[in-house]
């Protein structure tokens, strides 16, 4: 079932779920189930009065393979029309555990024991590899065909790699953001760009990458940094939001700019409320940032999918500048791009709550 591929093409914001398999040791509940047929709804507390039912674009069951949500997610249609010059963007939601990351890299980690655990080197195997490394390898596949078909069409991919947390923004690709001390310091600063028209990320890190091995190299180093630096900070990965940006730049002719578009991937952090952290002090703090710009992301998304459904809309208020991670994607998602959110789960039975608010979130992002 390879499913999704028009409908992918029409929708501007676009809402699946994913449940991840129950892992080893782990006790499953039946109170969230999904539809043994297919049809793209989840089920909550199936038979009982308070009995309810989600609906979505596509429901993903444990059993979904990697490829399987690249294509039922509708990434390919994403691709194609950041090739076209569209913004495209991809949001993993979801509390800490639920897949997230997994579903973005799916990396097979290595445990060493007192340090960060570590991607293990060429030990993925390809079926396992997540929706990021799908996405660089099928932007170059279309960048060389296209530029085979014509060759006066000329693309460069250019890369950057940041996470926010607690509101500020560290570059994982820059080693001077690695080090414990400058995760007091007041992060990178947001700047509206007039020559591009959009707003951008002071003195961040950009590589042009020329090939897809080189892509992902970057970012397979920009994950390595992530884990280091969540080790130092106390598992911050959990409370921060990573960003992949991949800007496609199409040239003719000589050089002159027929345009950019960028595809933007986005670990977000955990969905967690913060009585569950059982948070004090600094992690108060820290969940408060994060339950900030959750919420904030859901209400610019919302009022993006209630734009799009109603022509007479575009005068909705967006809230974008209520957060860091809304006001640097603001071009990506506002405009005319597309935006998939992914919301992640399982029928864990410890998690239930958690996981109903997620299909909450979710839903009305739609
Ligand atoms: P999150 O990033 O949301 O905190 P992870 O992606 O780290 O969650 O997933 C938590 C655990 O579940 C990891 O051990 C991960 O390997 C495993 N996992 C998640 N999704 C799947 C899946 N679809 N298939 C197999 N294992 C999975
Ligand atoms: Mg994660």
């Amino acid at each position: 079932d390879t499913g999704g591929k028009d409908e992918a093409s029409l929708a501007k914001v676009r809402v699946c779920v994913r449940f991840r398999p129950l892992l080893p040791g782990e006790e499953g509940g039946s109170r969230i189930t999904w539809d043994e047929d297919n049809a793209p709804r989840v089920y909550v507390a199936p038979g009982r009065s308070d009995a309810k039912t989600f609906e979505f674009d596509r429901v993903f069951q444990p059993s979904t393979s990697q490829p399987e949500v690249f294509q039922g997610a509708g990434l390919e249609n994403f691709l194609d029309a950041v090739m076209e010059g569209y913004h495209a963007t991809v949001f993993a939601y979801g509390q800490t555990g639920s897949g997230k990351t997994h579903t973005m890299e799916g990396f097979v980690y290595q445990a060493v024991p007192g340090k960060a655990p570590q991607v293990k080197p060429g030990s993925t195997p390809s079926e396992s590899l997540g929706l990021v490394p799908r996405s660089i390898e099928g932007l170059f596949r279309r960048m060389e065909s296209k530029a085979e078909t014509d060759s006066e069409q000329l693309f460069t991919l250019r890369l950057s790699f940041l996470q926010i947390y607690n509101e500020r923004i560290f570059d994982l690709l820059n080693p001077v953001h690695l080090s414990g001390a400058t995760t007091a310091a007041a992060g990178l600063r947001l700047r509206w760009n007039s020559r591009e028209a959009a707003v951008s990320v002071e003195n961040l890190f950009v590589f042009e990458c020329r090939t897809p091995e080189e892509a992902l190299g970057y970012y397979k180093a920009g994950v390595r940094n992530r884990t280091v630096a969540s080790h130092q900070m106390n598992q911050a990965s959990s409370r921060s939001h990573s960003v992949l940006m991949l800007t496609v730049e199409r040239r003719s002719g000589g050089e002159r700019l027929e345009h950019s578009a960028k595809l933007t991937l986005v670990d977000l952090a955990g969905s967690e409320r913060q009585a569950a952290t059982g948070a004090s002090g600094r992690t108060l703090q820290e969940s408060v940032g994060i339950n900030q710009s959750l919420f904030v992301l859901r209400k610019v998304i919302t009022s993006l999918a209630k734009k799009s459904a109603s022509k007479s809309g575009s005068f909705a208020f967006v809230p974008y500048r209520e957060s860091k991670l809304t006001v640097l994607l603001r071009d990506a998602i506002g405009g005319s791009g597309y935006t998939l959110m992914l919301a992640c789960l399982s029928t864990l039975e410890a998690s239930f709550e958690e996981s109903l608010s997620t299909l909450h979130y979710a839903c009305t992002a739609g």
